[in-house]
């Protein structure tokens, strides 16, 4: 069941020193309301500063994590688990992001098993989708969502309690460019058909994701079928993100 529950996410990939942390928070604290779950994703070592600078009264908002292992435990130098991520209390971790993709090689079983690790963890996946150019040129856009909803999710099978599934068409990130609202509408709407049957009922929303910026969030937002967006480039200054959080509210 896909439920209309509006996020945020703030991917600030490798990027923002730590001391531009509270200048954020308390930026973003002045203005949240609560009716939008404004998800911010650091760097792993700031997971910690960014929940301890989140909580309190007013919890500006919530802490996820870029990316976690397959693996739980053992000898896999470099990795992070995502009952690590869970324990420092951070609430989400975005798996699958198209960079880790095609500049680490994920697969969509590895990203399968990382979804099934996350929610193991009792984390909330942000699972990354989308399509490159060639294919979209290709015309095969809705073929590829369905290919990565299918391999990843059969892998990890079963409910989430609530997923969160990011369309993120690749030639959109980072390049400026934007898919038009009518094809925005067209693959989520897909894409609900497509996740609803391996979820057991559960729950999910569909963000979107791609050169998002405070000059078009307004019309990406007034979609029925957008339930927020997961950003990167503009996501990195407090002015940028509210321009983007405010027309969500709608
Ligand atoms: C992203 O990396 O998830 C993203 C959407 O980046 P940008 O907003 O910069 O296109």
């Amino acid at each position: 069941m896909s439920i209309r529950k509006k996020v945020l996410a703030a991917n600030w990939k490798l990027n923002l020193a730590k001391e531009g942390i509270g200048e954020f928070s308390r930026g973003i604290r002045q203005r949240q309301d609560g009716d939008i779950e404004l998800v911010v994703a650091p760097p792993f070592p700031y997971l910690r500063d960014l929940v301890v600078e989140s909580s309190g009264e007013g919890r500006p908002f919530t802490v996820a994590a870029q990316n976690c292992s397959d693996e739980e435990s053992g000898a896999f130098t470099g990795e992070v688990a995502p009952g690590m991520i869970a324990g420092v209390g951070a609430r989400y971790v975005i798996v699958g992001h198209s960079e880790r993709r095609t500049l680490f090689g994920e697969t969509d079983e590895m990203i399968g098993r990382k979804l099934d690790r996350a929610r193991a963890a009792g984390l909330v996946p942000i699972f990354c989708i989308g399509e490159s150019e060639e294919l979209r040129d290709q015309g095969k856009t809705l073929e590829t969502l369905r290919r990565q909803i299918d391999a990843a999710l059969s892998t990890a099978g079963g409910d989430f309690g609530w997923l969160i599934v990011a369309y993120e068409p690749v030639w959109a990130i980072g390049t400026g460019k934007n898919a038009t609202p009518e094809e925005v509408r067209g693959a989520h709407q897909a894409i609900e058909g497509f996740v609803a049957p391996h979820l057991a009922g559960g729950a999910f929303s569909v963000l979107y994701g791609g050169s998002v910026k405070p000059s078009n969030a307004a019309e990406l937002a007034s979609i029925d079928e957008v339930d927020g967006f997961l950003v990167g480039g503009a996501s990195l200054a407090v002015d940028t993100c509210l321009g983007i959080y405010d027309p969500m509210r709608g």
